[in-house]
């Protein structure tokens, strides 16, 4: 008894199953879990269709795809993803990051272009979950110290991981918001949890099963890490220091108006590709 299989059919088996399973994007998701798994680009696949794949990667790649009817993010499946050109390692203990953040770590990159002029600047990434927001910079910025801060321990693993991983050097810190927080920042950079909690529930399975709701869950408005930062955070930001808050597409007034209740200046949003409300800036006098 032949113990291989054909390329071809494995993957149609395997879009088959998830058309069946799932409104997911049964092709695009087949594909990408045969090339984690095989290792093969789809140029590949053209060149010899009918090539061989032997048991064991075809039951790995039907346990993925089994992973995958059961709405399990591709990046808990994988085990990764890709955030500003750099591959970061995620597992259910962070938030997997996303394309959107992309717009806050590239407004901050801009910022610290300008202001960088021969002397190291200090940036706090506030909740790094997986250290994206704080690996990103760190490995694209010059001249930069960056602290990173999350309450999790586990998230903090991953980061930790993250940034070996990557060779970037930043100092992490086991802390409640700024309670083990010591010293001033020139920025500091947050993408807090912002969902309310009442709009959980209507959330994407994928998300709102696999992702941790410590990450997503803002509170009852969806603003209490804006509160508390723009609070605490005026005494850990140097005299014009910049704050720079992702945000949900509904709190471009919210937000603001937390900032300017805290004496902040300068407050001003910025659009996502999608034209949503995305990043907000604040100034310290
Ligand atoms: N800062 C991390 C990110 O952008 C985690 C955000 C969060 O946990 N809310 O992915």
């Amino acid at each position: 008894m032949s113990t291989e299989f054909g390329l071809k059919d494995l993957i149609k088996d395997g879009i088959e199953k998830l058309q069946k399973a799932s409104d997911l994007d049964a092709t695009v998701d087949a594909w990408l879990l045969a090339e984690e798994v095989l290792g093969i680009t789809r140029v590949q696949y053209f060149i010899n269709p009918q090539r061989l794949v032997n048991k064991e990667d075809a039951d790995k790649f039907f346990k993925f795809i089994d992973m995958r009817c059961n709405k399990i993010p591709l990046q808990h499946i994988t085990g990764k993803q890709e955030f500003m050109g750099l591959s970061f390692n995620v597992n259910e203990d962070v938030l997997i990051p996303r394309q959107d953040t992309e717009l806050l770590v590239e407004m901050v990159l801009n910022y610290l272009k300008q202001k960088i002029q021969g002397k190291k600047v200090k940036v706090l990434d506030m909740c790094t979950g997986s250290g994206c927001i704080a690996i990103s910079i760190k490995k694209l910025a010059e001249n930069v110290d960056v602290t990173a801060v999350d309450l999790s321990q586990n998230a903090l693993k991953v980061a930790i991981d993250n940034a070996k991983q990557l060779d970037a050097k930043v100092t992490f810190i086991e802390s409640d918001l700024f309670e083990n927080v010591e010293k001033q920042y020139d920025v500091i950079v947050s993408n807090p949890p912002y969902i309310k909690t009442e709009e959980i529930e209507s959330l994407m399975d994928e998300v709102r099963i696999h992702e941790p709701m410590m990450a997503l869950d803002g509170d009852c408005d969806g603003l209490k890490f804006y509160k508390k930062i723009a609070k605490e955070g005026r005494q850990y930001l140097r005299s014009n220091g910049i704050i720079f808050f992702e945000i949900g597409y509904d709190q471009g007034q919210t937000v603001p108006a937390i900032l300017e209740g805290n004496g902040y200046k300068d407050i001003k949003v910025y659009k996502d590709l999608s034209g949503n409300d995305r990043v907000v800036t604040a100034g310290k006098e």
